[in-house]
């Protein structure tokens, strides 16, 4: 049977019943029709599929791969990385007849306190949507679907069910949607989730706005929209939105019925519903296991150890090197080491919540280390509390700390300070940790710290240490990875994926992270992570896209394609990067691009990243990394045409080693092709009439007819009085400059009637 002749013969029941899952991870079978269900479970850095049956409301789950979260994968800024990681992922899925994983989440870190942010990508919209998209076509190519979640603006856990992310058009469009666009226009993922959040009042589960119009209809999605799970409020105004399907199957008396009655008195339209069956028979016959042809059915042994191994390479070339001062690291095999710190021996490998995974093996860095050196280990705090001081522990660990050549300390946030469900309302590591790392760098000043948190946190103990490693969050492998690091079997490539505030207070959203009651107000707009700190020249603990390595990258010889490019046309930027040091490495180029002279016509960042590559270079190897920039490399969004729109301008191409650290930079003009159709008023300034088609040869007329407007032509000397009244003309409005005579002759009208002529015709 063809879809439309199962749509035919199923009953309203049955289609009612198709819109919501028969328990937390199913969809509803329809027996006589032989309709199938599908499974699906999280996601996303492994899978989470309940051991006892999608239907034993039990929460242990089988053993899968857990790999590093996001925080944590975002860092590589690796996209073949992030591919070979969600097809391992597809791979065990598929094994497993999970028809769709959901993941990933690429919500926006809008503030370090989100208890969430662990499973996010990133600060950045380009480097989120870039990560995302790569993960999804990994696991989508081996024939299992994903999700993509959670659609749109959820960026804090308080409240998370109820809050209303009040947030202007263009920062919407800028920052917190690129990375779902970019996703579903590229990966074409088989689902979307809806957040539990209203979006500027509306629920995101019954935005019309947000699920048909902008993404089936602006950005093409063809997949399903499945809501996070409880996320529904209204379901018959949700299925009229575009909401295909509820998760988890509801209580009775269940939300199918409202569907049944609401078309049965009118209220919603039969052919609305069909378009939803025929969206979810097609999605549920493409993803049962039985229609399956890319996937392999079976993990063995061997296919977890290479796994594992995916997930050590993974953490390793993620991990962040922070400070090497003297070139403490990578630690001598033959030095005297401790080991202080719970979390050496238990490390922190991903954050709490629906993402857990019941991991297949796990690997501390003092297991780990064993295999390079002989390292002694004290436990320094207590993980499981709080307030994590003991000192005897810290004596101990000082003790130990005099008698080595180095100490690690390994620290960060204990479970319980960061999890989905709830945010931080600090970002201060446990006291007891932080006077430890201080008492050990006392006792030694050869101190690593090795951090495991999953974002970031005050590091008043940064100037007293030599050497940080941020290991975040690194899956079932992370120790593995961290012992890589500090014994120099992996070069740190690594690079952060959002900025460091030296304090919360610094954060652009600190003022209105909560907001009140239900109601947060996204005021600080576009300006999210470096785009806000950068642009206010203010001093961070560490910047965007900061990382160290083992050797040295110089980059030379940035050339453009072209001077000036039309927005129509496509810029290729290159640039020589050399390999300085004498080991091998790897070094993320960033590039950014930012509006060379800034103007009253548009608030800008000073820069926002627009592409990066990551490259592998041998000692003294020199290799040429090209990239190409399109009109979106320039735009902004308008909200007056609704559109993307250039302006005409000369913008600054940066090539950097971080947000902070630019290395080379050119410029090139950019026209734009479309034209925002202004109209010149009466009300309209001087400065802005220059700017328009015709402006200047109508100010030139005005010159040529009055002797005040002649005075433009002068240039009087710097300070002079006439100086300063030169520079205010451009502020005036023309009927102002009617009024002090300059328009000799002219009324109000006669000057509109001059404008449409001159100006406005076209
Ligand atoms: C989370 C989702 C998750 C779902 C199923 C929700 O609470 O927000 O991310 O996929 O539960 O576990």
């Amino acid at each position: 049977m063809n879809i439309k002749e199962i749509i035919a013969k199923m009953t309203l029941e049955e289609k009612a019943g198709l819109c919501s899952g028969m328990n937390f991870w199913e969809t509803k079978p329809v027996e006589r029709l032989d309709v199938p269900s599908i499974l699906m479970t999280d996601g996303p850095h492994g899978l989470r599929k309940i051991s006892s049956g999608p239907s034993s409301g039990d929460r242990t789950s089988i053993p899968a791969t857990c790999f590093p979260p996001a925080v944590l994968s975002a860092c590589s800024f690796d996209r073949e990385l992030l591919v070979e990681m969600g097809a391992a992922i597809g791979d065990e899925a598929s094994a497993e007849d999970i028809s769709i994983v959901l993941g990933p989440g690429v919500n926006i870190k809008r503030s370090p306190l989100c208890g969430r942010n662990f499973e996010y990508f990133s600060e950045d919209p380009f480097l989120a949507g870039e990560m995302a998209t790569a993960f999804i076509n990994g696991v989508q190519s081996k024939g299992v679907g994903t999700s993509l979640k959670h659609y749109a603006a959820n960026n804090q856990e308080t409240r998370r069910w109820s809050s209303d992310s009040r947030i202007d058009e263009r920062t919407l469009r800028e920052i917190y949607f690129p990375a779902f666009k970019k996703a579903v226009e590229e990966s074409k993922p088989t689902t979307v989730m809806c957040s539990y959040n209203r979006v500027n009042g509306e629920y995101a589960s019954e935005s019309h706005s947000l699920l048909t119009e902008i993404l089936r209809d602006e950005w093409g999605f063809d997949g399903i929209v499945v809501s996070d799970w409880g996320a529904v409020n209204d379901r018959v105004k949700g299925l009229a939105a575009g909401l295909e399907l509820e998760m988890p199957g509801v209580a009775e008396p269940s939300n199918d019925v409202y569907i049944v009655q609401a078309v049965r008195t009118g209220k919603l339209k039969e052919e609305v519903l069909d378009l939803a069956i025929e969206r979810l028979l097609k999605l549920i016959i493409k993803l049962h296991p039985d229609s399956n042809t890319a996937g392999r059915k079976e993990i063995t042994q061997a296919d977890k150890d290479r796994h594992n191994a995916l997930a050590r390479k993974i953490a390793s070339e993620s991990i962040v090197l922070l400070k090497n001062a003297n070139n403490i690291l990578p630690l001598s095999k033959d030095a005297k080491i401790a080991f202080i710190g719970e979390f050496a021996e238990k490390p922190r490998y991903q954050g709490a919540g629906s993402s857990q995974v019941n991991p297949i093996k796990m690997t501390s860095a003092l297991e780990a280390a064993a295999e390079n050196a002989n390292v002694k280990y004290c436990k320094g705090y207590n993980t499981n509390y709080c307030d994590d001081s003991d000192s005897a522990l810290e004596d101990e660990a000082v003790a130990a700390a005099k008698a080595v050549d180095v100490c690690v300390v390994f620290a960060g946030l204990p479970p319980a300070y960061e999890s989905e469900g709830y945010d931080r309302t600090h970002m201060c590591m446990p006291e007891g940790q932080n006077k430890l790392i201080e008492a050990v760098a006392a006792a030694n000043p050869n101190t690593v710290v090795v951090l495991f948190n999953g974002s970031p946190v005050e590091m008043p103990w940064l100037d007293k240490v030599s050497g940080l490693v941020e290991a975040y969050l690194g899956g079932q492998a992370g120790g593995g990875a961290v012992a890589d690091i500090l014994f120099g079997v992996a070069n740190p490539c690594g690079k952060l994926a959002e900025s460091f505030p030296i304090k919360l207070s610094d954060n652009p959203s600190y003022l209105y992270y909560l907001g009140e009651q239900d109601v947060t107000e996204y005021r600080e707009g576009i300006f999210v992570g470096y785009r806000y700190y950068d642009t206010k020249e203010m001093d961070v603990l560490f910047p965007f896209g900061f990382g160290l390595s083992y050797t040295n990258f110089e980059y030379s010889n940035m050339r453009l394609s072209a001077s000036s490019i039309k927005d129509s046309e496509t810029l290729t930027v290159t640039v020589d990067v050399k390999n300085t040091g004498s080991r091998e490495g790897k070094e993320i180029v960033q590039l950014y691009v930012g509006q060379k002279v800034k103007d009253d016509r548009l608030i800008r960042a000073d820069k926002e990243l627009k592409g990066f590559a990551k490259v592998s270079l041998a000692a003294g190897e020199t290799q040429a990394v090209t990239f190409k920039l399109d009109k979106s490399a320039f735009a902004y969004y308008n909200t007056e045409i609704k559109d993307w729109h250039v302006l005409t301008a000369d913008y600054e191409i940066m090539l950097g080693h971080s947000s902070r650290n630019i290395a080379l930079k050119a410029d090139v003009a950019v026209e734009s092709t479309a034209d925002i159709p202004h109209k010149a008023g009466v009300n309209t300034t001087v400065r802005d009439i220059k700017r328009m088609k015709n402006g200047e040869a109508l100010l030139q007329e005005l010159v040529e007819k009055s002797p005040m407007f002649a005075r433009i032509n002068t240039k009087p000397e710097p300070g002079t009085l006439e100086y300063m009244h030169l520079n205010a003309i451009p502020e005036m409005v023309l009927r102002q400059v009617r009024l002090m005579g300059a328009m000799p002759g002219m009324s109000i009208e006669g000057i509109q009637k001059l404008l449409d002529e001159k100006l406005n015709s076209d």
